[in-house]
């Protein structure tokens, strides 16, 4: 298959959900780390397997047998609210084929909290069953990044070819997930939200402060006057990163 040719590619509904389920079977055959459709770890290898699946049951392996920039796939354990991400290089405009580089980097807490929030999980307009399935759908996405930069040297889920791009290959009829994320589970878990005024211990000593952040842990400024950190009415905190089970709410 031609570079040209991978814009063309268009699947009817009906065949995208059976390769995303061929994908799918044979990843969970292939991973020795994935055992069902809930993920609780995963590895680098397996979003090679992942991207080697895609590219054959999708791709007609182009990638495999034209593609001869870099790829490298990981994960994140610092994303926290984007759940995919695809990084290139600045001039990529002026890179020949050789040199083309991509990262695909993929979020590793936002799918070990899947099962957090009992409600629908829907990624890129599909309902989702389980986490694995997410992961499938965040990755095609950043597959069609991929594909859109790789061809046009620009991409954007905004803009109406990635859309249609996409919709054709994988059904998405949006470019977005609705995948609980930390600080609605930390609402629905804890009944904490940023403001709320919280208490905590440590060693015993109990500190009274404010929620400013919520990501794996809740950020607490606490009124401290030998405290770092100063708002603009001039009160200085001390700054105290706390797990969100060790929070009351005040
Ligand atoms: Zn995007």
């Amino acid at each position: 298959m031609l570079k040209s040719n991978l814009f063309t590619l268009h699947y009817p509904p009906p065949q995208i959900i059976a390769k995303r389920e061929e994908v799918r079977r044979e990843l969970l055959q292939k991973s020795p780390h994935l055992s069902g459709g809930r993920i609780t770890r995963i590895f680098q290898s397996d979003l090679k397997l992942l991207f080697d699946l895609y590219d054959r049951i999708f791709f007609h392996n182009y990638f495999r047998d034209h593609f001869t920039g870099r790829l490298l796939l990981s994960f994140s354990t610092r994303m926290t609210k984007n759940a995919g991400m695809t990084v290139y290089p600045r001039n990529l405009k002026n890179l020949s084929p050789k040199e083309e580089r991509y990262e695909l980097r993929i979020s590793a807490v936002i799918f070990f909290s899947y099962d957090k929030l009992e409600r629908d999980k829907v990624v890129n307009g599909v309902k989702t069953r389980d986490s694995l399935e997410a992961l499938q759908l965040v990755f095609e996405h950043e597959l069609c990044h991929l594909i859109e930069l790789h061809c046009f040297k620009e991409s954007s889920c905004r803009q109406e070819r990635f859309q249609s791009l996409a919709l054709n290959l994988f059904g998405h009829t949006e470019s977005c997930h609705q995948l609980p994320l930390i600080p609605e589970i930390a609402t629905a878990k804890y009944g904490l939200s940023i403001g709320d005024r919280v208490s905590f211990q440590v060693e015993g000593k109990t500190f009274d402060g404010i929620i400013c952040r919520i990501t794996k842990r809740a950020t607490v400024m606490v009124p401290d006057a030998g405290g770092l950190y100063r708002d603009r009415a001039g009160k200085r905190y001390s700054k105290y990163y706390v797990p969100l089970a060790l929070l009351k709410k005040r």
